[in-house]
C-alpha cells in the first residue's frame, strides 16, 4: 500500500494495497479514488514505480463520487475491465446523474486559482460519468485487495465512505475531512465545508471514527497524516469547523 505523492496528492489520493503479508510478493492492486481524468497519463508511471502495472489493478474503490475523485474510473473500467465500487448513496452521482456542489464556499484567491488551473490542465471540467458501478453499504468488508472495511461518513456527500485497511494500519477518509483545504490553503485535519453537501452532518459523522485505529490517514486533499486517526479527528473537531 502506498499513498501516491507524485500524483499530486494535494488533490486526490491514490492508494494501492496488496491482499496479504507485505513480504509476500503479490501484485494485486486496489486503487482508492481516481483523481482527475488527467491522472490516467501518470498512472502507469506511478504503478511502475511500485513495481506494478495496469494489469495488476483489480478494483477501483471510490470514497465518494465528486468529479475530482472519479477522474479515470470510467476509462480504466471500459479499457481494462476494472470494476468500480462506490457507496450505494453515491451511485447516481458516480453515473453523472446528480449535479455537483452549487458554490465554492469561502476561499482565498491564490489557492482557488491554483485549484482551477490544476482542474483545467487535468480535465476536471470534462468528467466522464461511470457507466457501470457496483455498490456497497456501511460495515461491508470489500472483497478487493487489501479487504478494506467501509465506514459510512455522510455529509461531504450522502454516500461518502471511509475505507479502513486495518492490516495496513491505514484509513482512506476521502473528503470526510481533509488535511489541506484547496480553496483556502489552510493545512491540517479539518472539515471541507466548501463542498460539503451537509456540513452539520459531516461534523456529526466524525463520531463514526470513534474506536477506529489507524496510524496513517489518507485524505482526498492534503498530505498524508501519520499521527493517527484519533488525533486527526480531534483536530478536525477543534478547528472551528463546527456547524454554524
Ligand atoms: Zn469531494
Amino acid at each position: 500500500m502506498m499513498s501516491n505523492a507524485a500524483l499530486d496528492a494535494k488533490y486526490a489520493v491514490l492508494m494501492c494495497a496488496r491482499p496479504s503479508d507485505e513480504t509476500v510478493d503479490i501484485a494485486d492492486v486496489t486503487i482508492v479514488d481516481a483523481g482527475v481524468p488527467g491522472y490516467w497519463r501518470a498512472l502507469p508511471v506511478e504503478l511502475a514505480a511500485m513495481g506494478r502495472s495496469l494489469e495488476d489493478v483489480r478494483a477501483v474503490v471510490l470514497t465518494h463520487a465528486h468529479t475530482d475523485h472519479i477522474g479515470f474510473a470510467e476509462r480504466i473500467r471500459a479499457e481494462r475491465g476494472v470494476p468500480i465500487r462506490v457507496h450505494e448513496l453515491d451511485e447516481l452521482r458516480a453515473k453523472g446523474q446528480v449535479p455537483g456542489p452549487a458554490g465554492l464556499g469561502r476561499f482565498k484567491l491564490v489557492p482557488l486559482l491554483g485549484f482551477l488551473l490544476f482542474g483545467l490542465r487535468n480535465g476536471l471540467l470534462r468528467p466522464l460519468p461511470i457507466l457501470e458501478v457496483s455498490t456497497f453499504g456501511d460495515g461491508a468488508t470489500l472483497d478487493v485487495p487489501g479487504t478494506p472495511r467501509v465506514i459510512h461518513v455522510p455529509g461531504h456527500t450522502a454516500g461518502s465512505a471511509a475505507l479502513h485497511f486495518a492490516r495496513r494500519d491505514t484509513i482512506c477518509v476521502g473528503d470526510a475531512f481533509v488535511t489541506r483545504n484547496v480553496m483556502t490553503g489552510t493545512t491540517g485535519p479539518q472539515l471541507f465545508p466548501n463542498f460539503n453537501s451537509d456540513n452539520e452532518q459531516a461534523y456529526a459523522s466524525l463520531a463514526r471514527f470513534e474506536g477506529v485505529d489507524a496510524r496513517l490517514v489518507l485524505a482526498g486533499h492534503g498530505e498524508a497524516w501519520d499521527r493517527g486517526l484519533q488525533e486527526a479527528v480531534r483536530l478536525a473537531r477543534e478547528r472551528g469547523t463546527a456547524p454554524r
